[in-house]
């Protein structure tokens, strides 16, 4: 009888200790679950005046799989600012950073000239980690829309006054002239300096530095390659590759120090790799980092088809290395699209012979932007919320939803 009842009381510890450690299991999984499903980091890759003429020169001119093929979602977002169907840049950067319409010259502010609160802002207060990496100055609208409020992009000196107070962890561009030796005699190198920035003037110092918390102020002649003569210009037919697309496309570690870094080409590819080196510092709260390649538009406004092949493959070559750091870091959402298509860009007649590869010719329909719809690509945790057809000032918002992981609100708003 007392060996029955020992017995029982055997199997009835064993059955518990197993109820035990299913129940342990469960909320393991379900916080494994929500973890994956949490965005903790955001990558913001905006590319000005890319519209669909743009890309598709990338898809001709790739052998490989470009990083626009490798999107898990598409969608595409409707341009217009709040009193014209052709946005400006101001009124485009001011909708995908603030979630408003505002008039085309207006930066930050709403047609009223009432200052908005951009999505760099909200991520602050969230405790994030912000950045900013360009391949233009610091100050430019686009830029400029996720921490300025002025009614003119030519307030730059105002601009570069709310770039100091902005908060901005790390922040890698051009556009020294409204900082260093200004008409009002203000130096906002010393100002950054008093908040305890490491401020940098020369490319080669944001390569080795562990600073999280610094500003790069460059040349521009070493943020991009127009200012570069004509001829300097490597060329670009169907079978160069970039080395870094090449080693992202065969899924090996990209890294900083494998890129050719006297090449302003690859200029942005290592500035936000680097940006990303100093903001996960941050742990548990992760980034937000909006990175824009910003002369798209310039050869758009230009009708130059080299220079926007060109552009596109350096684009190209930034995006993959995100989509690479993506694949690595769960609970990284990466959503890459333009504030506006420019050139009216589309891809000319050309008849080839059959299997036969053709040099790939853009032609355009305008100096100006347009105002057609351009395509918005999302990668990573959260990347569904963008798909369909959106409105410009969508994207913020979908992307704040998902920064704050509130479940209820973002089955019920998205
Ligand atoms: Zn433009």
């Amino acid at each position: 009888m007392e060996e029955n009842i020992l017995l029982m009381y055997t199997h009835m510890k064993n059955y518990f200790k197993i109820i035990l450690l299913m129940a342990i299991l469960a909320i393991f999984n379900s916080c494994t679950y929500h973890r994956s499903k949490d965005v903790k980091n955001v990558i913001y890759l905006i590319g000005d005046g890319m519209g669909f003429g743009a890309v598709t020169t990338t898809l001709l001119t790739h052998e490989q799989v470009t990083g626009f093929e490798m999107a898990p979602v598409v969608g595409l977002q409707e341009t217009c600012s709040a009193d014209n169907h052709v946005t400006d840049s101001p009124a485009g950067g001011t909708a995908l950073a603030t979630g408003t319409r505002t008039r085309n010259g207006y930066l930050g502010v709403d047609p009223e000239g009432k200052q908005l609160t951009s999505i760099l802002k909200k991520a602050q207060k969230m405790g994030k980690k912000t950045g900013i990496v360009v391949n233009t100055t610091l100050t430019e609208a686009t830029p400029a829309a996720f921490y300025a409020g002025v009614k003119s992009r030519n307030e730059g000196y105002k601009i570069a006054e709310q770039f100091v107070e902005s908060g901005v962890d790390v922040a890698i561009g051009a556009g020294q002239s409204v900082f260093i030796d200004r008409p009002d005699s203000l130096d906002l190198i010393w100002e950054l300096k008093k908040k305890n920035y490491d401020v940098y003037l020369d490319y080669k110092y944001i390569l080795g530095t562990d600073s999280e918390k610094y500003v790069a102020i460059l040349p521009m002649s070493q943020v991009h390659r127009r200012n570069q003569p004509q001829g300097s210009r490597s060329a670009l037919d169907g079978s160069v590759i970039g080395k870094a697309t090449m080693r992202a496309a065969k899924g090996e570690c990209i890294k900083e120090d494998t890129i050719d870094i006297s090449n302003p080409s690859e200029y942005l590819s290592i500035a936000a790799t680097r940006a990303i080196k100093a903001l996960e510092k941050n742990g548990r709260k992760g980034f937000f980092l909006m990175i824009e390649s910003a002369i798209i538009d310039g050869y758009g406004h230009n009708n130059d088809s080299e220079g926007m092949k060109l552009e596109m493959y350096d684009f190209n070559n930034t995006l993959m290395l995100m989509i690479d750091y993506v694949n690595k870091n769960p609970g990284t959402l990466l959503v890459v699209t333009a504030d506006h298509e420019t050139g009216g860009t589309g891809i000319a007649y050309n008849q080839h012979e059959v299997g036969k590869k053709s040099k790939v010719q853009l032609n355009f329909s305008t100096k100006g932007h347009t105002g057609t719809v351009v395509p918005v690509f999302a990668y990573g945790t959260g990347a569904e919320y963008f798909s369909g057809v959106m409105k410009n000032t969508d994207i913020p918002k979908r992307i704040e939803l998902l920064m704050k992981n509130d479940r209820h609100t973002r089955k019920n708003k998205l």
